[in-house]
């Protein structure tokens, strides 16, 4: 028996009374002025003395200025983390920035304060309205509270539990091809058409975004719009969202092998044309695949994308097309089907090959059309954060 953990977010909506939204939002003013401060003190630190305040230093700038203790603490750890990130990272990581209102969106409780139960209890708010839809397993660590750009607020936990066992899948392998006409076609027929009912919301996201550019600059009605529109962004994320863990799941539940394209060599390829909407769409996809896979029993294996629509799927013959024939139609051995269903097959095929070259050859040859990736599970609307600074950009978004 394995003795792992891992660490799993939990995110459910919050219906807080207009008293309590008005203190969160209180609240939240208070950690937007506290981080504030605490940057301007660490800068002017940094020019007298080439040196940044020490934790403790930032700690006690928070101490009893009416956020409760923990909450202060986190946003004093977070704000010289980011510091020290930037230091250790050079260039990569962007020095903390000074943030208005709307950019400071969480209080997060690191330990205390806070239990579950009908309600969320938390200091200093008291009981909250919470929709829990589905159970947590395990034990929580960490509570946020997150104010959305829609108004909406919810609460993230994270929770410490048991890796799950191992399964073995005994389904077939599969060539998957990511396209426009349809989300996906597998190499055995299968079609997952794009959600219908995302249109519908999109449509509506278009409606309001009209709206909003007749009405007047800094008008009331604006803000009203504005405010329409982020919830109809949160629709469409979550409807997406929604959408890819199903699929998600319905593919690793029936094959024990998914051959996918590797798009990033694919983008380089195509030299940013054609690049489109479904591009996040799909890396966020291949992405849930990878880390649900390994608690599904599969295994998501990555290919060469040259010449996958080109190629013939039967005899190898390289036929020509454009974007908007449909059908792969060869001269050469008299095959012809779906375009992408072609594709598939090639992707699956090329994933057997590498495979066996893999075996043959131990090293360097493959790695660059060959990965796999794999690693925990995770159930819909929740998230299993590999690392520290990923469960960070989840949280605070
Ligand atoms: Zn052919």
């Amino acid at each position: 028996m394995s003795e792992e953990k891992q660490i799993r977010a939990y995110k459910f909506r919050l219906y807080p009374s207009k008293k309590q939204t008005e203190l969160i939002n209180y609240q939240l003013w208070l950690s937007k002025e506290l981080w504030n401060h605490m940057l301007s003190v660490c800068k002017s630190k940094y020019n007298k003395e080439k040196k940044f305040p020490t934790k403790k230093e930032l700690r006690e700038l928070v101490k009893n200025k009416g956020l409760f203790s923990q909450v202060g603490q986190e946003l004093a750890d977070r704000l010289i983390d980011a510091v020290n990130r930037k230091i250790k990272l050079k260039k990569k990581a962007g020095f903390p920035r000074f943030k208005n209102f709307s950019q400071m969106k969480s209080l997060v409780y690191p330990q205390f304060g806070f239990s579950l139960g009908e309600k969320l209890k938390v200091t200093p708010f008291d009981e909250i309205s919470i929709k829990k839809h589905r159970e947590i397993k395990g034990e929580i660590k960490t509570l946020t509270i997150k104010r959305e750009s829609s108004g909406k607020f919810y609460a993230i936990f994270t929770v410490k539990e048991e890796k799950q066992q191992l399964k073995i899948n005994s389904g077939n392998a599969a060539g998957m091809d990511l396209g426009l006409m349809n989300f996906a076609v597998l190499s055995d027929g299968t079609f997952i058409r794009n959600p219908h009912h995302l249109k519908k919301w999109e449509k509506r996201l278009a409606f309001f975004q009209r709206k909003l550019s007749r009405k007047q600059k800094r008008g009331r009605n604006r803000i009203k719009a504005r405010i329409k529109i982020a919830g109809i962004h949160e629709k469409i994320a979550n409807v997406r969202n929604d959408f890819l863990h199903k699929t998600a799941n319905m593919i690793l539940s029936n094959y024990s092998l998914i051959a996918l394209e590797n798009l990033e060599i694919r983008d380089m390829a195509m030299n940013n044309h054609g690049k489109n909407i479904n591009d996040a769409a799909w890396s966020k996809f291949m992405n849930i695949l990878s880390y649900k896979a390994e608690s599904a029993g599969s295994r998501v294996v990555f290919v060469n994308p040259k010449n996958t629509s080109k190629e013939c799927s039967s005899c190898g013959n390289i036929v020509q097309k454009s974007l908007f024939e449909r059908i792969h139609n060869c001269k050469n051995c008299g095959l012809s089907i779906d375009r992408d269903l072609n594709a598939s097959i090639n992707i699956l095929n090329r994933s057997r090959n590498a495979q066996r070259i893999s075996r043959d050859l131990p090293d360097k040859a493959n790695r660059a059309t060959l990965g796999s990736r794999g690693s925990n599970a995770c159930g819909d609307r929740t998230e299993v954060l590999p690392m520290k600074q990923e469960a960070h950009e989840f949280i605070h978004g």
